[in-house]
């Protein structure tokens, strides 16, 4: 058990958390032990999210689940995984690919837990990919009296209990759906006009697919295509192959980013555009994510082309990913195959905010769901109309934890508790 004597941030130190109690229980007994005893809860994953969804305010808790045994079982024959909620999904995919099998997809960066990962709905690319909730076949909760509520697919509440904000209890395992293992070959190319993109053929041309740019000219200075080895040869026409190692982010070292230039690897070496072993993305940043219908992308992209300086201002790199639709309730892909226009911004909180508005309100045409562990404006009162299973989340939600103990000011403020 650890106090609140020293502050604790998220992983881009622009939340530090209000909680009065930081704990880091070592067994499932205390932790039972400490919901059942507390009031106010929020469980912390690996920090990488940018906005207060896992503060549990002054008068809570903050609990990490870090520390209780590590569970981490791979049955190869039913092929499947039960992993305990801290582990990392660097930890999760060598161990997995050590038994021969791999996860469908993996996010930009595996440093994130698995539990805080789908939690927020949060994703990698791919028009046939889901987010990495949709593996997921079950969660273990521990909820607010401290009993254990396991919810497989099947039941009932399934779909509200993935990708769930933490808002339902604590997930202390899960277990994942697996496949065999593969090899995946990363190609990048730079320089893809804007003008005459045919998205819906570039983002099918291979099985992951991202789009960079800068905003400071029309069109992607870089273009991420990671071809998975037993399906076609990517055929990319549309611009010129790079000539050396890219990171995504202008004047960052290619060293921190996986294998390019085509060379085959191991699926989980591959997929996250940033390696276990070095700092993501800029580390000095903030992120902005919105999800809208695919079909709408050319448009959405035009509409932020029109706002580009604006956007450029306080840019670091702009992302455009494709995620395939899935039934969690509150995920940002539910029910409508997506693409996710994502925001690296500088590390300004006050400057960032009113590109952040600007770029709400220009892509509001297009019913954007923000990312929900990154930076947004967006009030209960719209994000209400863009989830029409809320009330059915909320009413799950009552039923596990009847008095909120998992809600906390950001959830009110989303959600409109
Ligand atoms: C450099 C960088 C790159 C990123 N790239 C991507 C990307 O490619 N795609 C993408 O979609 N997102 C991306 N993100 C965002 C990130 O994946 C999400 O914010 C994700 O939720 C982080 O997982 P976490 O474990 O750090 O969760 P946290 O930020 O720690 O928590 C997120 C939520 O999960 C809850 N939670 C965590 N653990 C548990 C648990 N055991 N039980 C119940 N609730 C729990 C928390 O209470 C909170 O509500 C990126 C972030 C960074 C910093």
């Amino acid at each position: 058990m650890t106090g609140m004597t020293q502050q604790v941030t998220n992983w881009a130190r622009n939340i530090t958390y209000t909680a009065e109690e930081y704990h880091r229980p070592r067994s499932l007994d205390a932790l039972r032990s400490l919901v059942a005893a507390n009031a106010r809860i929020r469980v912390l994953g690996s920090g990488h999210s940018f906005n207060g969804i896992a503060d549990p305010g002054p008068d809570g808790v903050l609990l990490s689940i870090a520390d209780l045994p590590r569970l981490l079982d791979v049955d190869t024959a039913a092929r499947t995984v039960r992993v305990s909620g801290g582990v990392r999904y660097a930890e999760l995919a060598r161990a997995v690919h050590a038994h021969g099998l791999a996860l469908p997809n993996m996010a930009s960066l595996p440093h994130i837990s698995v539990a805080g990962s789908v939690a927020t709905g949060t994703h990698g690319s791919g028009i046939g990919n889901g987010s990495l909730a949709a593996p997921v076949r079950e969660v273990e909760l521990v909820t607010a009296d401290g009993s254990t509520v396991p919810v497989a697919r099947g039941d009932a509440r399934f779909d509200g209990a993935v990708t769930s904000l933490g808002a339902l209890g604590v997930v202390t395992a899960l277990t994942l759906d697996l496949e065999p293992a593969y090899r995946v070959e990363q190609h990048v190319f730079t320089e893809l006009p804007l003008a005459g993109l045919d998205f819906e053929t570039v983002a099918a041309s291979a099985y992951s697919v991202s789009l960079f740019t800068d905003w400071r000219q029309p069109g992607f200075r870089q273009v991420w295509l990671k071809r998975r080895t037993d399906q076609a040869p990517p055929r990319f026409p549309w611009a010129a192959p790079a000539t050396e190692a890219m990171h995504p982010v202008p004047g960052m070292p290619a060293v921190n980013c996986t294998q390019q230039f085509g060379v085959p690897g191991p699926w989980h070496e591959r997929l996250p555009h940033f390696k276990a072993e070095f700092t993501p993305s800029s580390g000095d940043e903030l992120q902005s994510e919105y999800l809208l219908p695919r079909t709408a992308a050319l448009d959405a992209l035009h509409a932020v082309d029109a706002i580009r300086e604006t956007v450029a201002s306080v840019l670091q790199t702009c992302e455009v990913r494709t995620v395939a639709a899935d039934p969690q309730w509150l995920s940002p892909a539910h029910g409508r195959d997506s693409v996710a226009l994502h925001f690296t911004w500088v590390d300004d909180m006050a400057a960032v905010l009113p590109v952040v508005r600007r770029l709400e309100q220009a892509l509001d045409p297009f019913a954007p769901r923000p990312h929900w562990g990154k930076v947004f404006t967006a009030p209960a009162a719209v994000l209400r109309g863009r989830y029409p299973r809320l009330d059915d989340f909320l009413a799950l939600a009552k039923s596990l934890d009847p008095t909120g103990k998992f809600t906390n000011a950001f959830v009110r403020e989303s959600l409109g508790v």
